[in-house]
């Protein structure tokens, strides 16, 4: 008889459970579309009073047997969950993101394909300072066997009074070494009205970290077909970063290559904080290859070949560094440029390590 009772209680238990959860599925339903509506009204998702209002709610209608905060405590979670709803559907929309296009882009820049499960290097100085300065480096990256070769023209400097690079002066000097040597061009345009102009010199456009949020320029690099390396703003979250490569590709580019260069935090032993788990949430988030920028992430020659080896093992499509003949006279970033030679040591250890097949 009591075991009757209890079986009969445990199918009422079980009624009840399906209709909670019916009723969960109907609220998220629900909050799916005021997702929308704020999404319209450009209204923060996360509103404290409102939730305050319907725990209070709780508390006022609450006949027990469960604690109000017991209660609350759930609620709270069907709260966060929802939340978590919102923004899941926000992201779903991306272009760029993975649950939109779950395949790994792949660029070809002449016929170096990045993301395509093999790692790429992109190599070169900070500046363009001369031709013989730039003609040095790219002997020494094609000898390692690499293709792409980066060097500022357009260089955004903290100070007025640094050097601010040689223009396009920069761009043809990049150009005719290029050609000399069959490399690809990456190097940072900082105006969009340059844009037109540069693409007759480079093979990637550079969007540097100060400008990751200057959308005129990621609006009118969506415009063109050229590929676009975007580097992580000094300060910017991956949801912001992400938000800078959609710009780019809701104007019908997607050949983005994202670079995370470090983090301005308050570690100072570092010139920034190399957020090394922004590559897998990149990867995993987005269908984009992502690269790291180990020079301007540590600025310490001492650290750029382990943030190298942690860049590929979590997973980058590539490591960006800078190589300059003589690092002591460059004109900008002169301590953390590798020497010729010390790149030469540095790709042979990435080679020894088999993270490279050589
Ligand atoms: C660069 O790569 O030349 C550069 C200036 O880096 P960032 O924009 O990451 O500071
Ligand atoms: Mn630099």
């Amino acid at each position: 008889m009591l075991s009757n009772e209890l079986d009969v209680l445990r199918a009422e238990i079980e009624e009840m459970n399906l209709k909670i959860l019916d009723l969960l599925n109907q609220r998220g339903e629900v909050v799916q579309k005021i997702g929308r509506i704020k999404e319209m009204q450009g209204v923060k998702r996360f509103d404290p009073v409102r939730e305050r209002r319907l725990l209070d709610l709780i508390a006022e209608n609450n006949d027990g047997p469960f604690e109000t905060s017991t209660l609350q405590h759930i609620f709270k979670n069907i709260f966060k969950a929802s939340l978590e709803l919102q923004e899941e559907d926000n992201r779903k929309a991306l272009l760029v993101s993975r649950k939109r296009k779950p395949d790994n882009t792949v660029i070809n820049i002449k016929g170096e394909l990045i993301g395509d499960g093999n790692p790429n290097f992109v190599m070169g100085p900070c500046a363009v300072e001369s031709y013989e300065q730039v003609r040095l480096v790219a002997k020494a990256i094609k000898d390692q066997g690499l293709t792409l070769m980066r060097g500022g023209a357009f260089k955004p400097r903290t100070s007025p009074y640094d050097f601010q690079g040689l223009g396009f002066e920069g761009l043809k000097i990049l150009r005719q070494v290029a050609n000399e040597f069959n490399l690809a061009v990456v190097s940072e345009i900082l105006n969009p009205n340059d844009l037109e102009l540069a693409l007759d010199y480079v093979d990637v456009i550079q969007i540097g970290a100060r400008n990751m949020q200057n959308f005129d320029l990621l609006k009118a690099a969506g415009s063109v077909n050229k590929p676009v390396l975007l580097k992580r703003g000094l300060s910017a979250t991956i949801e912001e970063f992400m938000y800078a490569a959609e710009y780019i590709i809701a104007k019908g580019n997607d050949q983005i290559i994202l670079c995370e260069r470090g983090i301005r935090t308050y570690e100072r032993a570092t010139r920034n904080t190399l957020d090394i788990t922004a590559v897998p949430i990149l990867k995993q988030e987005t269908h984009l290859p992502v690269m790291v920028d180990v020079t301007h992430s540590t600025g310490r020659k001492d650290l750029l070949f382990p943030a190298a080896q942690a860049a590929l093992a979590i997973g980058a499509d590539g490591v960006m560094a800078e190589v300059h003949p003589d690092p002591a006279v460059a004109l900008s970033d002169s301590a953390q440029q590798m020497d010729i030679p010390e790149f030469n040591d540095f790709m042979q250890k990435i080679k020894s390590t088999r993270l490279v097949h050589s």
